[in-house]
């Protein structure tokens, strides 16, 4: 049996250390040098407002300069970046502009001619994803001859991991994205996510673990210096290694149990051939998820506060990306307004599908898919809708008011600023080092 080729090394030296890894694994052993070429990095979320912990979270411009610099070794000169970030208004073209800026791509180009692009200011084409799925991908990554798809080495709340197969969802248009979620029982996220393998071109998977992530895929969680290298011009392969590289068997994740049963392969590794380092040698378990109480209705933050008459379970993998945003600040800004008085009661559901306590005082139904599952629901005394898709900042604030959860507005004003506290884990640790972000 032919098997898949997957390359580990350790980052040591720039271009160098890539360059060894993609020869050990023969991921570019088809390119002619005349090939359209796409690179999608992994850039999550961007502010202009403050400077916030990249490690990890996103790409390294660093890997990005190396794949550029190895296509161009090979005589490739149709380069193209380009990412979908997600921006607290989908409308903001200047974030994403200065996310390319700070990123070093307008070197790139100004150096290499690399082209880059942000997706949402370009055009969407309709692909059939099988099993009755439809989706819009970016037409500049359809078309192109060759892909180079750059994830960050991470796990991630609600996949377990995110690497190669989730990373190509940056490549949807917003309502595509929400489409991902669904709340069929039998087709949550993780199983969406490896039919977006169908619109693949031909491409070769870099996971860039220089920086890896627990706890992923956003400045919350906690990154490590790992300083590692996994490249594949199989996506599904370079996945499978990830996942074990963080310390998860494939079998027990199942955005990985979908792809082997979806695309016909095993989950045992089997039809892989490592090169380079042994996965025993460079595999470190990465925590996946945040800690809740005993009954799933807390953080467990909030639970060690001793917060009372508030459940608040965890959102599930049918909350899209933008509600996130707005829970995530939610989450922090129920936390502050904790004075120790027990609250009325309340509820608090989220994403498309959690069902209400019954007996409970009050529901807040945080998000329009919320409001209309439950704008008749017996089960519910009062309910006080946060409507919008995703919600507004001011409603979500005046509900929760009403509820008698007195939250500072300050906190959603400037959730942008909110993201810099996450540095304060990195201050004074030289390994956790901006310049990788940036080319020289
Ligand atoms: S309301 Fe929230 S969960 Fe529902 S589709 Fe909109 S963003 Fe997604």
């Amino acid at each position: 049996m032919k098997k898949h080729v997957v390359a580990i090394t350790r980052y040591r030296e720039k271009t160098k250390s890539l360059a060894e890894a993609i020869e050990l694994s023969g991921a570019f052993d088809g390119l002619k040098g005349n090939e359209k070429v796409f690179i999608k990095p992994n850039i999550v979320v961007w502010t202009e407002k403050t400077v916030f912990p990249k490690w990890g979270v996103i790409t390294t411009s660093r890997v990005i300069e190396d794949i550029v610099l190895v296509l161009k070794e090979r005589g490739i000169s149709d380069i193209t970046i380009g990412e979908g970030i997600v921006t607290l208004d989908p409308k903001n073209t200047s974030a994403p502009a200065h996310a390319y800026r700070s990123l070093g791509y307008e070197a790139l180009n100004k150096r290499y001619g690399v082209k880059f692009y942000n997706v949402f200011e370009r055009q969407f084409r309709k692909v059939d994803i099988g099993d009755g799925f439809e989706v819009r991908f970016n037409t500049d990554f359809l078309d192109a001859d060759f892909v180079l798809n750059a994830p960050v080495l991470k796990t991630h709340v609600q996949s377990v991991v995110s690497l190669g197969m989730k990373n190509l969802k940056g490549m949807l248009d917003i309502p595509s994205r929400k489409k991902c979620h669904t709340t069929d029982p039998e087709k949550p996220l993780v199983y969406m996510i490896p039919h977006l393998l169908k619109a693949m071109p031909p491409s070769a998977t870099v996971i860039d673990g220089i920086y890896t992530l627990e706890r992923g895929p956003s400045p919350d969680g906690k990154a490590r210096r790992s300083d590692i290298l996994i490249v594949s011009s199989d996506i599904i392969a370079a996945d499978m290694v990830g996942a074990k590289v963080l310390g998860h068997e494939p079998s027990q994740v199942p955005v990985m149990v979908n792809a082997a049963k979806i695309h016909g392969r095993p989950l045992d590794l089997s039809d892989i051939e490592i090169r380079g380092e042994r996965i025993e040698d460079v595999a470190s378990f990465h925590e996946y998820d945040f800690p809740y109480n005993k009954d799933k209705t807390l953080h467990m933050r909030m639970e060690k506060m001793g917060v009372k008459g508030l459940s608040y379970r965890k959102y599930d993998d049918t909350m899209c990306t933008y509600c996130s945003v707005i829970n995530g600040a939610l989450l922090m800004a129920v936390m502050f307004a904790w004075k120790g008085e027990p609250w009325d009661d309340i509820e608090i559901l989220s994403g498309k599908k959690m069902q209400p306590t019954p007996g409970k005082k009050k529901t807040i139904l945080l998000g329009q898919c919320m409001v209309n599952l439950h704008k008749d629901n017996p089960a519910i005394n009062e309910a006080l809708p946060i409507k919008g898709c995703p919600p507004k900042f001011d409603d979500t604030i005046a509900v929760l008011h009403r509820a008698g959860i007195m939250v500072e507005p300050a906190i959603f004003q400037n959730i942008e600023m909110g993201l810099s506290y996450f540095m304060g884990k990195y201050k004074d640790k030289p390994e956790f080092d901006e310049s990788y972000f940036k080319v020289d």
